[in-house]
C-alpha cells in the first residue's frame, strides 16, 4: 500500500506550520519548525517569496494532504467523493478524511501520530463493532465502535499515546474509554470543531478549475 515515506519534519517546513506528523516530539521544543522557520533546500531562506492564487491553492491542498498521509491519487478520490455530496464540499472533504480508521484511531489516542495509528491498524490491532479491521482508509460511521485487539492492548506505544491523547482533551465528535482502549464515533466532526488553520475552499477552487 503506497504512502508518502518523504521526512516529516521536512514536510511541516515545506508547509511553513507544525502538521503534527510525529506524534510527542511535535509537542516539545525539538519540533523542526520551531528550530527552523522557514522552507528545507538550498533556496528555503530566501525571502519576499509571494505565492499566486494558483500556488496558494496548491500548497493548502498539498497539506491537508500531508496531515491526513494521503497520496494525491487517493485524495482526488475522496475529493470526488465530497463533490457528490450533499451540503458544501469543503467540509465534507474535511469529515470524510476524519472518518478514516487511522485518523479516528489517532483522534482517539490509540496512536501518537495518523502515521503510527495507520500501523497500528495494518498489524491487526483495531476492532472496528467487534471485527478486526485492517485498511486504514476503512470509512468509519456514525456510532461504529472502535477498539483496541486484546492482543495490541498491552503495547506500550499505545498506552503512552492513549494517556498523552486524554490529557490534551479528546474531540468532541468522539466518546472514549481511555481505560478500555474503546470508543464511539458519535457523529461527523462539525467545521467548527475542526482546526481553523485548515482552508479546504482553496482545494474547492483548485480542482473546480
Ligand atoms: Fe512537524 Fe512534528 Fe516535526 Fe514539528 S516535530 S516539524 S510538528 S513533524
Amino acid at each position: 500500500m503506497a504512502r508518502n515515506l518523504d521526512p516529516k519534519c521536512r514536510q511541516c517546513r515545506r508547509e511553513g506550520e507544525k502538521l503534527f506528523l510525529k506524534g510527542e516530539k511535535c509537542f516539545t521544543d525539538k519540533c523542526a519548525v520551531e528550530r527552523r522557520a522557514y522552507a528545507p533546500g538550498q533556496h528555503g531562506q530566501k525571502s519576499g517569496q509571494r505565492l499566486s492564487d494558483y500556488g496558494k491553492q496548491l500548497r493548502e491542498k498539498q497539506k491537508i494532504r500531508r496531515i491526513y498521509g494521503i497520496l494525491e491519487r487517493q485524495f482526488r478520490g475522496i475529493y470526488a467523493v465530497a463533490a457528490r455530496q450533499k451540503g458544501i464540499t469543503g467540509e465534507s472533504l474535511l469529515q470524510l478524511l476524519e472518518s478514516r480508521l487511522d485518523t479516528v484511531c489517532f483522534r482517539m489516542g490509540f496512536g501518537a501520530s495518523r502515521n503510527e495509528a495507520r500501523q497500528i491498524v495494518r498489524h491487526n490491532g483495531i476492532m472496528v463493532n467487534g471485527r478486526r479491521v485492517n485498511i486504514p482508509s476503512y470509512h468509519v460511521r456514525t456510532g461504529d465502535t472502535i477498539e483496541v485487539a486484546a492482543t495490541a492492548k498491552d503495547q506500550l506505544r499505545i498506552k503512552g499515546a492513549s494517556t498523552a491523547a486524554a490529557s490534551r482533551g479528546i474531540p468532541e465528535w468522539l466518546e472514549v474509554d481511555t481505560t478500555a482502549m474503546k470508543g464511539t464515533f458519535k457523529a461527523k466532526p462539525q467545521r467548527t470543531e475542526l482546526p481553523s488553520t485548515i482552508n479546504e475552499s482553496l482545494v474547492v477552487e483548485l480542482y473546480s478549475k
